[in-house]
């Protein structure tokens, strides 16, 4: 990393960490394995008195959940330094749509913490709103019912539309954009995002830390997750070769889209912080 970058990151007050490629890998049982290093990191950056979030675009749990498994897993992380989707759709939900009725397509654990927000939720023809999550059953009714309510002018919300994240053998695919998508077929709506990278995870972001996103650093192993997201908020932006983006040609990324540093493992940024 290059002077101006280590400059920038001391200057940070608040850092947002994508998880895989970028904090852990997992293996074939899907059990986290903390990148070397990445403990210290987030203990230094504590110790400095500054904020720390890991963002995942996992919605499938509610995000305690994650920051519990990731610690038995040998990463402490405490319950509210993790967001996902579901909390950025949330903040969303009570800023631009309060009082709406939403649709939803979630696990049942997800449901609930929806349902514990107050956002109120229907499967009915008075759904303004639809918002997909990851969903592991679906009924082709209740997927029609939500496809007319998009149809008469409900917005179309989705956790996550990318078609799916680096598994140990492959892709897997994201059953929320395969949801969002056959929903997106048949309305003509374009599906707004809530996750990374979105103006909705932006704005969690600034909710969440209370500060201007200019103020934060955004870690993260995916050009087009991670970086965009950090570049949407104006925030400092560091690229990790440890994950997805490993091989990838920057030279070939237009300016636009590029990070402000790259590193190799998230250890690299102990010099820096
Ligand atoms: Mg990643």
């Amino acid at each position: 990393m290059g002077i101006d970058g280590a400059l920038r990151l001391t200057q940070a007050r608040g850092f947002v960490f994508d998880v895989d490629g970028t904090l852990v890998h997992r293996g074939p049982d899907f059990r986290a394995r903390p990148v070397p290093g990445a403990v210290e990191v987030l203990e230094r950056i504590r110790g400095s008195g500054r904020r720390l979030v890991l963002f995942t675009n996992g919605s499938h749990v509610p995000a305690e959940k994650i920051a519990r498994a990731l610690s038995e897993d040998g990463l402490p992380v405490a319950d509210d330094e993790v967001l996902t989707p579901v909390e950025s759709a949330i903040t969303y939900l009570r800023r631009y749509h309060s009082g709406s009725r939403v649709f939803l397509f979630a696990t049942d654990a997800i449901r609930e913490r929806i349902a514990e927000a107050g956002i109120p939720l229907t499967s009915g023809d008075d759904a303004k709103v639809v918002l997909v999550t990851h969903a592991d059953e679906i009924d082709i009714t209740v997927l029609e019912r939500a496809a007319h309510a998009v149809r008469r002018g409900a917005r179309l919300l989705t956790g996550s539309y990318v078609p799916g994240f680096a598994g140990v053998d492959g892709i897997v695919l994201s059953r929320g954009a395969m949801v969002t998508a056959a929903i997106a077929k048949v309305s003509g709506a374009r599906p707004q995002v809530v996750g990374k990278p979105s103006a909705a995870a932006v704005g969690e972001l600034r909710a969440h830390f209370k500060l201007p996103t200019q103020k934060l650093a955004v870690i993260g192993d995916d050009l087009g997750l991670d970086i965009r997201l950090g570049r949407m908020g104006a925030s400092h932006t560091v690229l990790v070769r440890s994950g997805t983006s490993g091989q990838l040609d920057l030279d070939r990324v237009p300016p636009r889209a590029q990070p402000d540093a790259v590193i190799d493992t998230v250890a690299d940024l102990l010099g820096s912080l």
